[in-house]
């Protein structure tokens, strides 16, 4: 379990489980004979991908007469509607509501429910297919926030990243109006907040957790694993490569020198951690 006291808040990360990505995509141009010796691939080239969530919890917020604890979920994993075609891919792990549960948490304790971007593997378990088979909320009293640009682009994919996007995912949270869009750099809650970090997708947000003077920051894709780190280490799914490292390079600006705490999405391994430069300027992530 992990799980930390920040500021105001307290930290921790849930797992909808782990699935087999292709190694070659999930380096992109890095060659096999240099990411091996950080990630061991299967004999068909598959490494494990995680799927970690971030849950921040605040404790005593005034709701009426009762003071109840705030719960915040970033990312939903891959969850439970994914297609036969799908499956024979990536599996389904759908651990996410099981682990939260295990943790004290219960799908109507969530407050707020923020998605990154709008990928299958992060908003998964925003909606689920009740008995009836129609698709519902998983989080019933949940706000849901995703970008703006993203379920605009949602709509309209590009022929390669098509099969990413599942509109039961969020369609139905925007037509009833659970789902708030977000332009990108809006404050949520005092605290949290989110940035736009383009490269992966063009609207992908980073989420931002700020207390008592410290920073971390669910980076989501733009650095998916403690292995994905180095600025020239992006992911062959990412749509604007270029500006992948662009965008690492602005946020290392901050984050190395202000010790911002790094949420890494799809590390099975190292969920989170604070990257530093080494005397010879090269990236390392240092546990917590
Ligand atoms: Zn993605």
């Amino acid at each position: 379990m992990h799980r930390l006291t920040f500021g105001d808040f307290e930290l921790s990360v849930f797992s909808d489980g782990t699935y087999p990505l292709d190694g070659g995509a999930f380096f992109g141009v890095v060659p096999k004979v240099m990411w091996s010796r950080k990630v061991a691939a299967d004999d068909r080239n598959y490494v494990t991908a995680g799927l970690n969530s971030l849950v921040i919890r605040m404790e005593g917020r005034m709701d009426g007469t009762h003071t109840r604890n705030l719960t915040v979920l970033v990312e939903t994993g891959m969850g439970n509607k994914l297609s036969d075609r799908m499956i024979k891919f990536y599996g389904q792990p759908a651990q996410l509501l099981d682990n939260l549960a295990a943790g004290g948490i219960a799908p109507e304790d969530v407050d707020i429910v923020i998605n990154s971007h709008l990928h299958f593997d992060h908003c998964g378990w925003n909606t689920i297919r009740d008995e009836s088979g129609k698709i519902v909320p998983t989080f019933p009293r949940a706000k849901y926030y995703a970008p703006e640009g993203e379920w605009q682009y949602a709509r309209r994919p590009s022929e390669r990243d098509a099969i990413s996007y599942i509109p039961e995912n969020y369609d139905p949270l925007v037509e009833s109006g659970q789902m708030t869009l977000l332009k990108g750099g809006e404050e949520i809650i005092p605290g949290i907040s989110v940035e736009t970090f383009p490269g992966h997708t063009a609207h992908m947000q980073a989420v931002m957790v700020r207390s008592q003077g410290k920073t971390a920051c669910y980076i989501s894709d733009l650095i998916p694993t403690a292995a994905h780190i180095d600025i020239t280490w992006g992911m062959g799914f990412d749509l604007y490569p270029l500006q992948t490292i662009e965008s690492k390079k602005q946020y290392y600006a901050q984050a190395i020198p202000e010790k911002w705490l790094t949420v890494f999405t799809h590390d099975a391994k190292t969920p989170w951690a604070y990257v530093e430069k080494d005397e010879l300027g090269k990236m390392v992530a240092k546990g917590v």
